[in-house]
């Protein structure tokens, strides 16, 4: 959204501003480039690795944007900007979705619960995080979530619920991108900054800050907390359409893999260690099988 702002003000003539350096070559970084050669600016990223070597590659892919987005002291000011943030985000994908080539697909999925829905407690990990209201979120952007009643549904849980969504496969969305900027002139450069003071150096202007969780360590800034644990990407099962959320594991049916995240998230949160862990991995896959078998066919 910065550089959407300082796109307009740029070509707006109200700016003088003819270059942008945008540090960070994540989807976030990436986007924002493209938003700033869009209104016309020159753009070069710099970064000190490139996709699919970013940390972003690990992640699940499902559009969420109302998941875990500040602390609950500082949620409510944020209010009207997630509005914005959200209606642009989701008016720009759905539009590309689906389409011939596109990295971006709507998907179907059950959440499963052993308890009725309306009874389950939010997890311990999420207390003191602000979140938008669901319920208005989700009439907003989502088709609605449809209860399946116990016993109509083969899962093993006794309570279902449908979902739909936007889901992203990645890798090849970060490689469309970078193809994109690439493609109308934009430069790259390799390089990784150790203290703020180094940026000062570099010829453009004015800087967007990509550099996801990279953040913390660059600008000392100890507000920003991992709060995801390991994923698992299995390689590719056409014949698996939808997704499904049980109490401790995803499973999402990705194109370019199925992706299976724990989220039995014990020790997850505020956890700085981005090592796989192959055991753990084994654990939630053998976990997910022993799940499905139970299912009635
Ligand atoms: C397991 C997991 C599951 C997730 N699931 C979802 C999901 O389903 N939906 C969702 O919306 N979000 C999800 N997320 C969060 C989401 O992946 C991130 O918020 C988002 O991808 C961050 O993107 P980014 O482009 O900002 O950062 P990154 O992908 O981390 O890219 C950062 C860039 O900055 C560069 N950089 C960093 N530090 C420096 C430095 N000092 N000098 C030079 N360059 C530097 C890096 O090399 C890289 O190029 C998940 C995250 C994880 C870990």
């Amino acid at each position: 959204m910065q550089a959407l702002r300082l796109a307009y003000a740029a070509s707006a003539g109200r700016e003088t501003l003819r270059a942008v350096g945008v540090i960070g070559c994540g989807p976030l970084g990436l986007t924002s480039a493209l938003l700033a050669q869009q209104a016309g600016l020159s753009v070069c990223i710099y970064a000190k690795a490139l996709p699919p070597g970013v940390p972003s590659m690990g992640a699940t892919g499902i559009w969420s944007p109302d998941s875990r987005f500040c602390d609950v002291q500082h949620g409510p000011a944020w209010a009207s900007r997630w509005n914005e943030m959200a209606d642009a985000s989701f008016s720009q994908f759905q539009r590309v979705a689906q389409l011939p080539g596109s990295s971006i697909e709507w998907v179907n999925g059950y959440r499963l619960s052993d308890v009725p829905f309306s009874s389950e407690e939010k997890p311990a990990r999420t207390k003191d995080a602000w979140e938008p209201e669901y319920a208005e979120f989700a009439r907003k952007f989502l088709p609605p979530q449809v209860e399946l009643p116990p016993g109509s549904h083969p899962f093993p849980a006794p309570y279902a619920r449908g979902w739909t969504s936007l889901m992203f496969n990645i890798t090849s969305y970060a490689s469309s991108l970078m193809t994109d900027f690439l493609d109308a002139g934009g430069q790259i450069k390799i390089q990784e900054f150790t203290h703020p003071d180094e940026l000062l150096v570099l010829p453009e202007d004015t800087l967007i800050n990509a550099t996801g969780y990279g953040a913390k360590l660059l600008f000392n800034d100890h507000t920003i907390i991992p709060v995801r644990g390991q994923t698992v990407r299995l390689v590719p099962q056409p014949e698996v359409r939808y997704g499904l959320r049980a109490q401790d594991f995803l499973v999402m049916p990705r194109r370019d893999g199925v992706l299976i995240q724990n989220m039995d998230d014990a020790g997850s949160f505020d956890n700085s260690n981005d090592e796989p862990d192959y055991a753990d991995a084994i654990a939630v896959v053998e976990q997910v099988a022993a799940y499905v078998s139970r299912m009635r066919c």
